[in-house]
Protein backbone atom coordinates (compact mmCIF):
# COMPACT_ATOMS: atom_id res chain seq x y z
CA UNK A 1 0.00 0.00 0.00
CA UNK A 2 1.15 3.81 -1.01
CA UNK A 3 0.83 6.09 1.18
CA UNK A 4 1.76 10.12 0.28
CA UNK A 5 2.78 12.29 3.40
CA UNK A 6 0.71 15.87 2.84
CA UNK A 7 4.26 17.94 2.63
CA UNK A 8 7.77 16.65 2.48
CA UNK A 9 9.13 19.22 5.85
CA UNK A 10 12.51 19.87 3.67
CA UNK A 11 11.36 21.05 0.66
CA UNK A 12 7.62 21.43 1.24
CA UNK A 13 6.62 19.40 -1.90
CA UNK A 14 4.34 16.15 -1.67
CA UNK A 15 5.71 13.01 -1.39
CA UNK A 16 5.51 9.23 -1.07
CA UNK A 17 6.15 8.13 2.08
CA UNK A 18 6.37 4.36 1.15
CA UNK A 19 9.28 5.31 -1.27
CA UNK A 20 11.03 6.53 0.99
CA UNK A 21 11.03 4.35 3.41
CA UNK A 22 11.92 1.55 1.23
CA UNK A 23 15.01 3.59 0.82
CA UNK A 24 15.72 3.88 3.82
CA UNK A 25 15.70 7.33 4.36
CA UNK A 26 14.40 9.88 6.82
CA UNK A 27 14.96 13.00 5.11
CA UNK A 28 15.43 15.84 7.69
CA UNK A 29 13.47 18.87 7.87
CA UNK A 30 16.28 21.96 7.68
CA UNK A 31 16.16 23.78 10.50
CA UNK A 32 18.04 26.56 11.90
CA UNK A 33 21.05 25.48 13.90
CA UNK A 34 20.85 26.94 17.76
CA UNK A 35 23.97 26.71 19.97
CA UNK A 36 23.19 25.91 23.60
CA UNK A 37 25.97 26.72 25.79
CA UNK A 38 29.71 27.57 25.80
CA UNK A 39 32.77 25.63 26.19
CA UNK A 40 32.87 21.61 26.60
CA UNK A 41 29.42 21.17 27.49
CA UNK A 42 28.33 23.21 24.51
CA UNK A 43 25.34 21.61 22.60
CA UNK A 44 24.23 22.74 19.04
CA UNK A 45 20.35 21.86 18.44
CA UNK A 46 19.43 21.79 14.57
CA UNK A 47 21.19 23.10 11.59
CA UNK A 48 21.94 19.36 10.68
CA UNK A 49 23.23 18.02 14.13
CA UNK A 50 22.46 14.85 15.64
CA UNK A 51 18.92 14.85 17.21
CA UNK A 52 19.89 15.64 21.30
CA UNK A 53 18.22 14.51 24.18
CA UNK A 54 17.19 16.22 27.25
CA UNK A 55 15.90 16.17 30.47
CA UNK A 56 13.90 17.91 33.41
CA UNK A 57 15.31 17.23 37.18
CA UNK A 58 12.22 17.17 39.57
CA UNK A 59 14.36 18.30 42.66
CA UNK A 60 13.42 22.00 44.44
CA UNK A 61 16.12 24.17 42.85
CA UNK A 62 16.95 26.06 45.74
CA UNK A 63 17.66 22.59 47.21
CA UNK A 64 21.33 22.99 45.52
CA UNK A 65 23.01 19.71 46.48
CA UNK A 66 20.25 17.71 45.61
CA UNK A 67 19.35 19.30 42.24
CA UNK A 68 23.28 19.33 41.61
CA UNK A 69 22.78 14.90 42.39
CA UNK A 70 19.90 15.02 39.74
CA UNK A 71 21.65 16.99 36.94
CA UNK A 72 25.05 14.61 37.53
CA UNK A 73 22.92 11.62 37.15
CA UNK A 74 20.80 13.07 34.41
CA UNK A 75 24.08 14.01 32.61
CA UNK A 76 25.60 10.65 33.30
CA UNK A 77 22.63 9.25 31.81
CA UNK A 78 23.33 11.03 27.99
CA UNK A 79 21.11 14.07 28.93
CA UNK A 80 23.21 16.40 26.49
CA UNK A 81 20.96 19.17 28.09
CA UNK A 82 19.14 19.73 31.57
CA UNK A 83 16.20 22.37 32.18
CA UNK A 84 15.50 23.09 35.95
CA UNK A 85 12.70 25.24 37.34
CA UNK A 86 12.97 28.58 38.36
CA UNK A 87 10.06 29.63 40.25
CA UNK A 88 11.13 32.00 42.67
CA UNK A 89 14.23 33.89 44.34
CA UNK A 90 15.81 30.97 45.97
CA UNK A 91 15.72 28.88 43.45
CA UNK A 92 16.72 31.84 41.11
CA UNK A 93 20.19 32.30 43.42
CA UNK A 94 20.86 28.64 43.94
CA UNK A 95 21.69 28.52 40.04
CA UNK A 96 25.18 29.83 39.70
CA UNK A 97 25.80 27.77 42.95
CA UNK A 98 24.75 24.59 41.43
CA UNK A 99 26.58 25.77 38.18
CA UNK A 100 29.90 26.17 40.32
CA UNK A 101 29.10 22.93 41.63
CA UNK A 102 28.86 20.94 38.66
CA UNK A 103 31.68 22.31 37.06
CA UNK A 104 33.91 21.71 40.21
CA UNK A 105 32.69 17.59 38.92
CA UNK A 106 33.65 18.45 35.16
CA UNK A 107 29.85 18.38 34.30
CA UNK A 108 29.42 21.43 31.52
CA UNK A 109 25.91 20.21 30.23
CA UNK A 110 24.17 23.42 29.59
CA UNK A 111 21.27 24.13 32.10
CA UNK A 112 18.20 25.50 30.64
CA UNK A 113 15.70 27.47 33.33
CA UNK A 114 11.96 26.91 33.01
CA UNK A 115 10.58 30.23 33.91
CA UNK A 116 6.49 30.76 34.47
CA UNK A 117 4.87 33.95 35.18
CA UNK A 118 7.81 35.89 36.44
CA UNK A 119 10.47 34.63 34.84
CA UNK A 120 11.22 38.66 33.26
CA UNK A 121 11.72 39.64 37.30
CA UNK A 122 13.65 36.97 38.27
CA UNK A 123 16.01 37.61 35.92
CA UNK A 124 16.12 40.59 36.63
CA UNK A 125 16.61 40.31 40.16
CA UNK A 126 19.39 37.70 39.37
CA UNK A 127 21.78 38.32 36.84
CA UNK A 128 24.04 35.89 37.98
CA UNK A 129 21.10 33.24 37.56
CA UNK A 130 20.72 34.86 33.96
CA UNK A 131 24.23 34.33 33.31
CA UNK A 132 24.64 31.10 34.48
CA UNK A 133 22.01 29.61 32.94
CA UNK A 134 22.46 28.67 28.97
CA UNK A 135 19.20 28.90 27.40
CA UNK A 136 15.77 30.11 29.07
CA UNK A 137 12.54 28.41 28.44
CA UNK A 138 9.32 30.79 28.12
CA UNK A 139 5.96 29.65 27.83
CA UNK A 140 3.94 32.04 25.95
CA UNK A 141 1.06 31.46 27.73
CA UNK A 142 1.70 32.26 30.81
CA UNK A 143 4.50 34.90 30.89
CA UNK A 144 2.15 37.46 31.84
CA UNK A 145 -1.94 38.71 30.96
CA UNK A 146 -3.06 41.51 28.90
CA UNK A 147 -0.91 44.43 28.42
CA UNK A 148 1.55 42.76 30.56
CA UNK A 149 2.50 40.14 28.76
CA UNK A 150 3.62 41.75 26.19
CA UNK A 151 6.21 44.14 28.21
CA UNK A 152 7.20 40.78 30.14
CA UNK A 153 7.96 38.40 27.35
CA UNK A 154 10.28 41.76 25.97
CA UNK A 155 12.04 41.93 28.98
CA UNK A 156 13.09 37.96 29.38
CA UNK A 157 14.31 38.16 25.63
CA UNK A 158 15.92 41.22 26.36
CA UNK A 159 17.64 39.38 29.31
CA UNK A 160 18.33 36.41 26.80
CA UNK A 161 19.73 38.95 24.12
CA UNK A 162 22.02 40.84 26.97
CA UNK A 163 23.41 37.56 28.28
CA UNK A 164 23.84 35.56 25.20
CA UNK A 165 21.41 33.11 25.80
CA UNK A 166 19.21 31.52 23.55
CA UNK A 167 15.48 30.75 24.42
CA UNK A 168 12.85 28.27 24.03
CA UNK A 169 9.87 29.50 23.66
CA UNK A 170 7.52 26.18 24.59
CA UNK A 171 3.68 26.62 24.23
CA UNK A 172 1.78 23.82 25.94
CA UNK A 173 -2.42 23.05 25.43
CA UNK A 174 -2.14 23.21 28.99
CA UNK A 175 -1.62 26.47 29.19
CA UNK A 176 -2.59 28.07 25.70
CA UNK A 177 -2.88 32.05 25.48
CA UNK A 178 -6.21 32.34 26.10
CA UNK A 179 -6.71 35.73 24.51
CA UNK A 180 -5.58 34.14 21.29
CA UNK A 181 -7.92 31.44 21.17
CA UNK A 182 -10.67 33.47 22.16
CA UNK A 183 -9.68 35.46 19.32
CA UNK A 184 -9.25 32.23 16.77
CA UNK A 185 -12.63 30.72 18.48
CA UNK A 186 -14.55 33.93 17.73
CA UNK A 187 -13.14 34.02 13.88
CA UNK A 188 -13.68 30.23 13.50
CA UNK A 189 -17.23 30.70 14.54
CA UNK A 190 -18.20 33.32 12.21
CA UNK A 191 -16.93 31.18 9.50
CA UNK A 192 -19.16 29.72 6.49
CA UNK A 193 -17.62 26.37 7.27
CA UNK A 194 -16.43 26.53 10.79
CA UNK A 195 -13.98 24.21 11.89
CA UNK A 196 -13.26 21.47 14.94
CA UNK A 197 -13.27 23.01 18.30
CA UNK A 198 -9.46 20.74 18.59
CA UNK A 199 -8.26 22.24 14.78
CA UNK A 200 -8.87 25.75 16.40
CA UNK A 201 -6.64 24.74 19.31
CA UNK A 202 -4.12 23.33 17.27
CA UNK A 203 -3.82 26.40 14.96
CA UNK A 204 -3.74 28.51 18.53
CA UNK A 205 -0.92 26.67 19.68
CA UNK A 206 1.14 26.89 16.01
CA UNK A 207 0.30 30.43 16.08
CA UNK A 208 1.05 31.16 19.70
CA UNK A 209 5.13 29.85 19.14
CA UNK A 210 4.98 31.34 15.80
CA UNK A 211 3.83 35.02 16.61
CA UNK A 212 5.89 35.22 19.89
CA UNK A 213 8.96 33.75 18.18
CA UNK A 214 8.49 36.53 15.15
CA UNK A 215 8.13 39.12 18.56
CA UNK A 216 11.93 37.75 19.79
CA UNK A 217 13.08 38.15 16.33
CA UNK A 218 12.05 41.98 16.34
CA UNK A 219 13.23 42.40 19.64
CA UNK A 220 16.59 41.18 18.27
CA UNK A 221 16.63 37.79 19.28
CA UNK A 222 18.48 36.03 16.31
CA UNK A 223 16.64 32.94 14.89
CA UNK A 224 19.96 31.08 15.79
CA UNK A 225 18.93 31.77 19.53
CA UNK A 226 15.02 30.39 19.06
CA UNK A 227 14.08 27.01 19.56
CA UNK A 228 10.33 26.20 19.48
CA UNK A 229 7.87 23.91 21.29
CA UNK A 230 4.47 22.74 21.36
CA UNK A 231 3.64 20.29 23.42
CA UNK A 232 0.23 18.50 23.25
CA UNK A 233 -0.74 15.32 25.45
CA UNK A 234 -2.34 13.40 22.87
CA UNK A 235 -0.41 11.36 20.24
CA UNK A 236 -2.50 12.40 17.09
CA UNK A 237 -2.44 16.07 18.21
CA UNK A 238 0.80 16.93 19.03
CA UNK A 239 1.77 15.18 15.86
CA UNK A 240 -0.34 17.62 14.05
CA UNK A 241 0.84 20.41 15.37
CA UNK A 242 4.43 19.89 15.13
CA UNK A 243 3.83 19.13 11.02
CA UNK A 244 2.19 22.30 10.82
CA UNK A 245 4.98 24.29 12.51
CA UNK A 246 7.46 22.23 10.45
CA UNK A 247 5.93 23.55 7.72
CA UNK A 248 5.72 26.85 8.42
CA UNK A 249 8.64 27.86 9.93
CA UNK A 250 12.43 26.76 9.70
CA UNK A 251 13.12 27.54 13.72
CA UNK A 252 14.76 24.13 15.49
CA UNK A 253 12.18 22.44 17.28
CA UNK A 254 12.03 20.76 20.98
CA UNK A 255 9.75 17.43 20.44
CA UNK A 256 8.03 15.99 23.62
CA UNK A 257 4.73 14.92 24.88
CA UNK A 258 3.43 16.39 27.62
CA UNK A 259 2.11 14.76 30.36
CA UNK A 260 3.02 11.15 29.03
CA UNK A 261 2.44 9.85 32.16
CA UNK A 262 3.93 7.14 34.19
CA UNK A 263 5.66 3.40 33.05
CA UNK A 264 4.46 2.00 30.39
CA UNK A 265 2.22 4.09 29.08
CA UNK A 266 4.40 7.26 28.75
CA UNK A 267 7.40 5.03 27.38
CA UNK A 268 4.62 4.07 24.49
CA UNK A 269 2.90 6.88 24.40
CA UNK A 270 6.17 9.47 23.87
CA UNK A 271 7.86 6.91 21.65
CA UNK A 272 4.73 6.77 18.85
CA UNK A 273 4.57 10.42 19.03
CA UNK A 274 8.04 11.31 18.61
CA UNK A 275 8.68 8.00 16.65
CA UNK A 276 6.15 9.54 13.51
CA UNK A 277 7.67 12.99 13.64
CA UNK A 278 11.31 11.98 13.45
CA UNK A 279 10.80 9.44 10.78
CA UNK A 280 9.33 12.53 8.94
CA UNK A 281 12.54 14.66 9.89
CA UNK A 282 10.87 16.76 11.89
CA UNK A 283 12.52 17.30 15.69
CA UNK A 284 15.99 18.86 16.62
CA UNK A 285 16.18 17.93 20.44
CA UNK A 286 13.70 15.54 22.62
CA UNK A 287 12.52 15.01 26.13
CA UNK A 288 10.65 12.33 26.78
CA UNK A 289 8.41 13.29 29.88
CA UNK A 290 8.18 10.48 31.91
CA UNK A 291 6.12 10.86 35.64
CA UNK A 292 8.78 8.25 37.41
CA UNK A 293 7.32 6.09 40.06
CA UNK A 294 7.89 7.38 44.10
CA UNK A 295 11.68 7.02 44.51
CA UNK A 296 11.99 6.42 41.05
CA UNK A 297 15.04 6.83 38.80
CA UNK A 298 14.36 9.97 37.05
CA UNK A 299 17.45 9.29 34.16
CA UNK A 300 14.77 6.31 33.11
CA UNK A 301 13.57 9.64 30.65
CA UNK A 302 17.05 9.67 29.38
CA UNK A 303 17.20 6.24 28.54
CA UNK A 304 14.37 6.24 26.65
CA UNK A 305 14.93 9.06 24.49
CA UNK A 306 17.87 7.67 23.75
CA UNK A 307 16.55 4.37 22.73
CA UNK A 308 14.31 5.72 20.67
CA UNK A 309 16.98 7.36 18.75
CA UNK A 310 19.16 4.52 18.39
CA UNK A 311 16.63 2.38 17.70
CA UNK A 312 15.15 3.95 14.98
CA UNK A 313 18.64 4.59 13.31
CA UNK A 314 19.17 8.26 14.22
CA UNK A 315 22.11 7.93 17.08
CA UNK A 316 23.95 5.40 18.84
CA UNK A 317 24.60 5.51 22.50
CA UNK A 318 24.96 2.16 24.19
CA UNK A 319 25.37 -1.33 22.56
CA UNK A 320 22.12 -2.53 21.74
CA UNK A 321 21.43 -6.43 22.90
CA UNK A 322 18.72 -8.49 20.86
CA UNK A 323 17.30 -11.51 22.60
CA UNK A 324 14.42 -13.18 21.26
CA UNK A 325 11.10 -12.81 23.74
CA UNK A 326 11.53 -16.76 24.40
CA UNK A 327 8.87 -19.23 24.22
CA UNK A 328 7.38 -22.74 25.25
CA UNK A 329 10.78 -23.65 24.38
CA UNK A 330 12.46 -21.85 27.02
CA UNK A 331 10.90 -23.62 29.81
CA UNK A 332 14.21 -22.40 32.19
CA UNK A 333 14.95 -18.73 33.17
CA UNK A 334 18.68 -19.62 32.08
CA UNK A 335 18.41 -17.01 28.49
CA UNK A 336 16.19 -14.33 29.87
CA UNK A 337 18.68 -13.67 33.09
CA UNK A 338 21.64 -13.65 30.54
CA UNK A 339 20.07 -10.89 28.21
CA UNK A 340 19.76 -9.13 31.60
CA UNK A 341 23.15 -9.74 32.86
CA UNK A 342 24.77 -8.58 29.64
CA UNK A 343 22.53 -5.43 29.15
CA UNK A 344 23.03 -4.37 32.69
CA UNK A 345 26.58 -5.19 32.66
CA UNK A 346 27.07 -3.26 29.35
CA UNK A 347 25.09 -0.37 31.17
CA UNK A 348 27.48 -0.63 34.15
CA UNK A 349 30.54 -0.71 32.30
CA UNK A 350 29.68 2.12 29.34
CA UNK A 351 30.85 4.86 31.07
CA UNK A 352 34.56 3.08 31.21
CA UNK A 353 34.09 1.53 27.84
CA UNK A 354 33.06 4.71 26.28
CA UNK A 355 36.62 6.00 26.92
CA UNK A 356 38.48 3.17 26.46
CA UNK A 357 36.35 1.77 23.48
CA UNK A 358 35.92 4.51 21.00
CA UNK A 359 32.67 3.41 18.87
CA UNK A 360 32.10 0.36 21.34
CA UNK A 361 28.52 1.82 21.26
CA UNK A 362 27.75 0.25 17.84
CA UNK A 363 28.41 -3.03 19.23
CA UNK A 364 25.57 -5.41 18.74
CA UNK A 365 24.72 -8.41 20.96
CA UNK A 366 22.50 -11.23 20.46
CA UNK A 367 21.05 -13.66 23.04
CA UNK A 368 18.35 -16.39 21.40
CA UNK A 369 16.48 -18.91 23.18
CA UNK A 370 16.62 -21.40 21.03
CA UNK A 371 18.10 -23.08 17.77
CA UNK A 372 15.11 -21.94 15.21
CA UNK A 373 16.10 -18.14 15.39
CA UNK A 374 19.26 -18.32 17.24
CA UNK A 375 22.02 -19.11 14.90
CA UNK A 376 20.71 -16.85 11.85
CA UNK A 377 19.53 -13.74 14.27
CA UNK A 378 23.59 -14.29 16.45
CA UNK A 379 25.24 -13.96 13.09
CA UNK A 380 23.64 -10.80 12.43
CA UNK A 381 24.98 -9.71 15.73
CA UNK A 382 28.91 -8.54 16.30
CA UNK A 383 28.88 -11.41 18.96
CA UNK A 384 25.44 -13.55 19.64
CA UNK A 385 24.57 -16.79 21.54
CA UNK A 386 22.23 -19.50 20.92
CA UNK A 387 21.62 -20.71 23.76
CA UNK A 388 19.86 -24.52 24.01
CA UNK A 389 16.15 -24.14 24.33
CA UNK A 390 13.87 -27.02 25.74
CA UNK A 391 14.63 -30.90 24.74
CA UNK A 392 18.07 -29.73 22.80
CA UNK A 393 21.53 -30.95 23.79
CA UNK A 394 23.25 -28.55 26.66
CA UNK A 395 25.14 -27.03 24.28
CA UNK A 396 25.02 -22.96 23.64
CA UNK A 397 26.95 -22.09 19.84
CA UNK A 398 28.31 -18.42 19.48
CA UNK A 399 28.97 -16.76 16.73
CA UNK A 400 31.73 -13.97 16.16
CA UNK A 401 31.22 -11.25 13.23
CA UNK A 402 28.90 -13.56 11.59
CA UNK A 403 30.72 -17.02 12.07
CA UNK A 404 30.17 -19.84 14.88
CA UNK A 405 33.55 -19.39 16.82
CA UNK A 406 33.15 -22.25 19.16
CA UNK A 407 30.44 -23.99 21.51
CA UNK A 408 29.67 -23.24 25.02
CA UNK A 409 28.62 -25.88 27.60
CA UNK A 410 27.82 -26.75 31.01
CA UNK A 411 27.16 -24.50 34.19
CA UNK A 412 28.94 -21.47 33.40
CA UNK A 413 27.83 -20.33 29.97
CA UNK A 414 26.43 -17.19 31.00
CA UNK A 415 30.10 -16.35 32.75
CA UNK A 416 31.73 -17.76 29.80
CA UNK A 417 29.60 -15.63 27.07
CA UNK A 418 30.12 -12.62 29.26
CA UNK A 419 33.90 -13.06 29.20
CA UNK A 420 33.64 -13.65 25.30
CA UNK A 421 31.82 -10.07 25.07
CA UNK A 422 34.30 -8.35 27.06
CA UNK A 423 37.51 -10.22 24.96
CA UNK A 424 35.43 -9.29 21.67
CA UNK A 425 35.02 -5.62 22.69
CA UNK A 426 38.67 -5.21 23.87
CA UNK A 427 39.76 -6.88 20.33
CA UNK A 428 37.80 -4.98 18.48
CA UNK A 429 37.40 -1.42 19.85
CA UNK A 430 40.61 -1.36 22.04
CA UNK A 431 42.77 -0.67 18.76
CA UNK A 432 42.68 2.75 19.06
CA UNK A 433 43.99 2.79 21.99
CA UNK A 434 46.96 0.38 21.46
CA UNK A 435 47.81 2.41 18.31
CA UNK A 436 47.81 5.36 20.13
CA UNK A 437 50.09 3.70 22.60
CA UNK A 438 52.66 2.26 19.99
S1 LIG B 1 14.37 -18.14 19.16
FE1 LIG B 1 13.50 -20.01 20.00
S2 LIG B 1 13.06 -19.52 22.15
FE2 LIG B 1 13.34 -17.58 21.12
S3 LIG B 1 11.23 -16.98 20.58
FE3 LIG B 1 12.14 -18.01 18.79
S4 LIG B 1 11.48 -20.14 19.00
FE4 LIG B 1 11.18 -19.18 21.02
Amino acid sequence: MTSTLEFDPTTNEPFDYASEIAAGAAPRRRSVGVKVGEGAGAVMVGGGAPVVVQSMTNTDTADVDATVAQVLALARAGSELVRITVDRDEAAAAVPVIREKLARKNCFAPLVGDFHYIGHKLLADHPACAEALDKYRINPGNVGFKDKRDRQFSAIVEMAIRHGKSVRIGANWGSLDQELLTSLMDENAKSASPAAADAVMREAMVRSALLSAARAEDIGLGRDRIILSAKVSAVQQLVAVYRTIARRSDYALHLGLTEAGMGSKGIVASSAALGVLLQEGIGDTIRVSLTPEPGGDRSLEVKVAQEILQTMGFRTFVPLVAACPGCGRTTSTVFQELARDIQRHIIDEMPNWKTRYPGVENLNVAVMGCIVNGPGESKHADIGISLPGTGESPAAPVFIDGQKALTLRGETIAADFKRLVEEYIERRFGRVEKTAAE
